[in-house]
C-alpha cells in the first residue's frame, strides 16, 4: 500500500464525487488537505483505524469490495462494489457504535479516506455536502428495504417449499399442522361446516410387494392426481403420511361430504397408474373415512374420529367409505 502526498496530489476532479456534488469546492478542499489517498493493491484493505472513529471512504480509481461487518469473514463475500466518485462507511461516521464494515480492493484502487471529525465539519460548513449526504442515506435506506423485501419473497418461497410433498406435490403434514387449526377455529367463529376425509389406499403393501416400490409410487401420484381432479378449488388435499391423504372441505356439511368421499373412491377405482397399453394396469383402491367437525371440536378430535370411521371402512372390505 502506498500513500500518495493528498487528494490535492492525485490529479482527480473533485466534483466527480458524489458526496461534493455541487458543494463550493473553495470550501471543501482545505479540509480535505489533511486527509490520505491510499493505493490499495488488489485484495488490500485500509489499515484499520487506530483512532476508533468512523471514516468514510471514497473510491477515486479502481473499485472496493464491501462486506457488511455481521457478515462472518468468509460467509457472503462481494456484498457491494464501490465504484470511482461513490464512497462507503458513513454508518461508521453517523453512527459511533457501529462496527465498520469490511473493504477491500477488487483492483488496483485509490481510495480518498475522510475521518468523522472532518466529514462532521464539511456537513457543518458546507450545506451541499450535508444534502448529499441524505440523498446517500436515502438511497441506502431504499436499497436495503428492497433487499429486506426480496429476502421476504426468498424466505416465504422456501416456506411454501417446505409444505409440500415432494414425491405426490400434494400439501405434506407439515402444512396440514399448520392450516387444519386455522381452518377449524375459521369453522367455529363463522358457524359454518368443516369436513375432513382421512384416505389410506388398500393392501398398498401387497401392491408394492406384487409391483416393486416404483410402481407403488406411481401409483401414490395417480391417485394424488386423481383425488385433486375431483375436488373444487376451494377444498385441500394433503398426504398425511405413507399412503395416507387427507382432504379438507370447508363449508361442507357431513352428507356432502361423504357424497365427495364416494366420488373420490370411484375416481380412484377407474384410475389406472399407467395408460400405457403395453403395460400391465394394476388399479388401487382405497377407503374413507369422513368425519364433520363438532360444536367445540379440535383438530385432533376430528382426526380421530375420521380414522376410526376409516378403520370401519376397513373392516366392512375396503373400497368404500364410511360416515364418523
Ligand atoms: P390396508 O389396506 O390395511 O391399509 O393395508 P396396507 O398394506 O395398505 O397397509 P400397511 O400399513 O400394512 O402398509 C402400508 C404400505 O404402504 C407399506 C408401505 O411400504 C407402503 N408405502 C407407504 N409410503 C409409501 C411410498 O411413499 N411409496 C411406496 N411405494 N409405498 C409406500
Ligand atoms: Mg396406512
Ligand atoms: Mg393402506
Amino acid at each position: 500500500m502506498e500513500h500518495i502526498a493528498s487528494f490535492a496530489a492525485s490529479g482527480y476532479a473533485p466534483d466527480r464525487v458524489q458526496l461534493f456534488h455541487g458543494a463550493p469546492l473553495e470550501a471543501i478542499l482545505p479540509l480535505l488537505a489533511d486527509c490520505p489517498v491510499l493505493r490499495l493493491r488488489a485484495g488490500e484493505s485500509p489499515p484499520e483505524a487506530k483512532d476508533r472513529q468512523g471514516r468514510l471512504y471514497v473510491v477515486l480509481h479502481g473499485a472496493l469490495g464491501v462486506t457488511p461487518a455481521e457478515v462472518r469473514p468468509g460467509g457472503e463475500r462481494g456484498f457491494g462494489t464501490v465504484l470511482p466518485g461513490e464512497c462507503t462507511g458513513e454508518l461508521s461516521v453517523l453512527d459511533h457504535g457501529a462496527p465498520p464494515d469490511h473493504v477491500a480492493a477488487q483492483e488496483d484502487t485509490d481510495v480518498l479516506v475522510i475521518p468523522a471529525d472532518v466529514l462532521w465539519r464539511m456537513v457543518d460548513e458546507c450545506h451541499g455536502v450535508a444534502r448529499n449526504m441524505l440523498r446517500l442515506l436515502s438511497f441506502r435506506l431504499r436499497a436495503a428495504n428492497a433487499q429486506l423485501r426480496r429476502r421476504e419473497k426468498v424466505g416465504e418461497f422456501y416456506r411454501q417449499l417446505s409444505m409440500i410433498d415432494g414425491l405426490t406435490g400434494l400439501h405434506n403434514r407439515a402444512w396440514l399442522n399448520d392450516r387444519l387449526p386455522a381452518l377449524i377455529d375459521h369453522a367455529h367463529a363463522s358457524r359454518e361446516p368443516l369436513s375432513l376425509i382421512m384416505i389410506d389406499l388398500d393392501h398398498f403393501k401387497r401392491f408394492n410387494d406384487e409391483h416393486g416400490h416404483q410402481t407403488g409410487d406411481a401409483a401414490l401420484v395417480a391417485a394424488a392426481k386423481a383425488i385433486s381432479s375431483v375436488l373444487r378449488p376451494s377444498d385441500f388435499s394433503a398426504r398425511y403420511g405413507g399412503e395416507e391423504l387427507t382432504v379438507l372441505l370447508p363449508g361442507t356439511g357431513a352428507q356432502a361430504a361423504k357424497a365427495v368421499a364416494q366420488r373420490l373412491c370411484e375416481q380412484l377405482r377407474e384410475t389406472r397408474v399407467f395408460e400405457d397399453a403395453a403395460r400391465p394396469l394394476p388399479h388401487v383402491t382405497a377407503s374413507m373415512g369422513v368425519a364433520t367437525i363438532l360444536d367445540g371440536e379440535d383438530a385432533d378430535g376430528l382426526v380421530t374420529r375420521a380414522d376410526a370411521a376409516l378403520y370401519r371402512a376397513k373392516e366392512n372390505g375396503r373400497n368404500r367409505v364410511a360416515l364418523a
